[in-house]
């Protein structure tokens, strides 16, 4: 299947974010991590999203509505937006005659809920990394926030996966870092969340990111949420002051593509600096 062709239909479907791993790039990983778990016969992993608008984040940026991104930032915008793009993208595949399993993004750090019903094979249900497979599919890099950014929109996207049986030419992975500095993104949250860093390397791109205090994220109050599908996932954390302010950051920077003729932090962000007691214990 020709990849500009299919790209091209994912943008005419609405998809803002768009690229395509061959199942070669997921070797290094075990199989309850593994799309083939999935679906045995994938051949090509299609990463696709749409944007998240940046007004969308201006109501919690000042601190006067959360519910706007709840969303159009969040519910809507994956469940609805992104869903329907997804999903004619695969109608599309299917109709040139190969298979398409669309995902829905669920976090993978939810334990399994099931037993194994075959040899050899983890239980349900397997669940992929969706930043994981972008980076693998070219669409951006894992920021030192954690989160997935990409060059045009930074970190304001949802994406989705279609396993497919088709043959596609990958997208080529991203070798210039979106976001290069680190020293100052140590600062970035408020409530010390970040207590160290690591490197991470996927597919050979190597990506320096903070190691986060997940149990802070979970009672912040900054723009962070509680993970949706699950009191085990991580919390959803692209609206929260340590995010935006990267975004912030990058724009001012001239590092995304997507340009506004404003800034996007006008004034000081709406924070709560102390967590609950429990953390100043
Ligand atoms: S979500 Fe809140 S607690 Fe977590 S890193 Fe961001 S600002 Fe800090």
């Amino acid at each position: 299947m020709d990849r500009s062709e299919l790209s091209d239909f994912a943008k005419g479907a609405g998809a803002d974010v768009f690229g395509v791993a061959d199942i070669g790039r997921f070797d290094e990983l075990p199989p309850e991590k593994h799309p083939q778990t999935i679906f045995p016969e994938t051949r090509s992993v299609i990463v696709l999203g749409r944007r998240i608008t940046r007004g969308t984040l201006r109501g919690v940026e000042e601190g006067t509505n959360f519910t706007d991104y709840a969303f159009y930032g969040c519910h809507w915008l994956d469940d609805r937006f992104v869903a329907m793009t997804t999903y004619r993208v695969a109608e599309f595949i299917e109709d040139a005659g190969w298979e398409a399993v669309p995902l829905p993004n669920l976090p993978p750090e939810v334990p399994p809920m099931g037993v194994t019903v075959r040899k050899n094979q983890p239980p349900p249900n397997v669940m992929l990394d969706f930043d994981d497979a972008a980076v693998r599919a070219g669409i951006g890099e894992i920021g030192y926030c954690g989160v997935l950014l990409t060059p045009r929109f930074g970190p304001r996207q949802r994406i989705q996966i279609i396993l497919t049986d088709a043959e596609i030419e990958p997208s080529p992975i991203l070798d210039e870092p979106i976001d290069p500095r680190s020293d100052q993104s140590k600062d970035l949250c408020p409530l010390g969340a970040f207590i160290g860093e690591k490197e991470l390397s996927i597919c050979g791109k190597a990506m320096t990111v903070a190691e986060i205090d997940y149990r802070k994220c979970a009672d912040c109050k900054n723009g962070a949420m509680p993970n949706r599908h699950h009191p085990a996932g991580k919390p959803d954390r692209l609206a929260a002051v340590c995010v935006r302010t990267c975004m912030d950051y990058l724009e001012r920077n001239g590092r995304l593509e997507n340009k506004f003729s404003a800034k996007f932090r006008k004034r000081d962000p709406w924070t709560v600096k102390e967590n609950i007691d429990f953390y100043k214990a």
